[in-house]
């Protein structure tokens, strides 16, 4: 009886490995050899030289977080801000301290704008932000759980904006080099990938919430040819693992990392466990900068 459904087959090998097969006709793109540098400016460049260090809260949460973590970061050197005004959150249900920032976010985006000249980075949820947001911010980023929400991929990949794509904490390399190329398939080659940790049977709450998939850095360098950034912060959960998870990601050859950083941890409306304060901010931006010099990169 089994014999003959699987001779029925016609996937004969339904795998979540890569094929040869896969290589030439699901994702021709984003395998191909070409090296692919993304220059999103003159400044922030994502290639094997260079290292990129997205710093930001979870959400921009008000005018005054908002402009308190552009003076800081300015200081310390941050090129690329976290911005993101339009937030998924797992539950519909928020807690009163909860501002939903959305439009009123973006405005105070433009006003910080006239004043400092970061690369700001913002998550794209909806298509029907996109115009507006696109029109504001430099980098989209499409969270984890709209990775294979094609519509959108396809539509924020037309605006020809740099892409942030981060990879399902339940998705294999074959899928999301599968939603990859729906983006490079619209012409758009300003795309990065981001392991942010996956889930496994071992992941719980005294250890941690995912597992940050190394190895899925090193294969997808060896795989693709985009450029592959990692975010300790939602891998771990725990502001005190991001700096060793940190460190094991710039080692392993990834080509940027995104960072949680908040002035008052404590207080972070989403995750509070999760963002460095401002002073363990400062000091793994110093480690990361000699560590990526060690490996031949230069810390933007
Ligand atoms: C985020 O960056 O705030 C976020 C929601 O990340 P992820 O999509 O990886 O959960
Ligand atoms: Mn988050």
């Amino acid at each position: 009886m089994r014999k003959k459904l699987i001779s029925n087959l016609t996937n004969k090998f339904p795998t979540k490995d890569i094929t040869d097969d896969d290589i030439k006709y699901k994702i021709p793109l984003s395998t191909s050899k070409k090296n692919n540098i993304v220059r999103v400016n003159k400044k922030v460049i994502f290639s094997d030289k260079t290292f990129p260090v997205i710093v930001g809260p979870n959400g921009i949460e008000s005018k005054k977080l908002l402009f308190e973590c552009a003076k800081f970061y300015q200081s310390i050197g941050v090129n690329l801000f976290r911005v993101h005004t339009f937030k998924p959150l797992t539950f519909p249900y928020r807690s009163k301290q909860y501002n939903d920032t959305m439009f009123e976010g973006l405005n105070w985006i433009e006003e910080l704008k006239k004043y400092y000249d970061f690369t700001y980075i913002s998550e794209i949820t909806e298509i029907q932000y996109l115009e507006k947001l696109s029109s504001v911010v430099d980098i989209l980023q499409i969270g984890s759980r709209n990775m294979q929400n094609f519509e959108l991929l396809r539509e924020c990949a037309k605006t020809k904006k740099t892409i942030i794509l981060k990879r399902h904490f339940g998705a294999s390399l074959r899928d999301f080099l599968g939603a990859a190329e729906h983006i490079l398939l619209q012409g758009n080659k300003n795309l990065i990938l981001c392991e942010r940790g996956i889930v496994a049977p071992h992941t719980h709450k005294d250890t941690s919430r995912f597992i940050l998939d190394i190895p899925a850095i090193v294969a997808l360098k060896e795989i693709s040819n985009l450029p592959v950034i990692s975010d300790p912060s939602h891998a771990s959960f725990w502001a005190s693992w991001v700096p060793p998870l940190a460190y094991a990601s710039v080692s392993c050859g990834s080509n940027g990392l995104i960072i949680e950083s908040h002035p008052r941890p404590s207080k972070s409306m989403v995750d509070p466990l999760q963002p460095l304060d401002f002073k363990n901010t400062k000091n793994l931006l110093n480690k990361i900068k000699k560590l990526a010099k060690f490996h031949g990169k230069k810390l933007i």
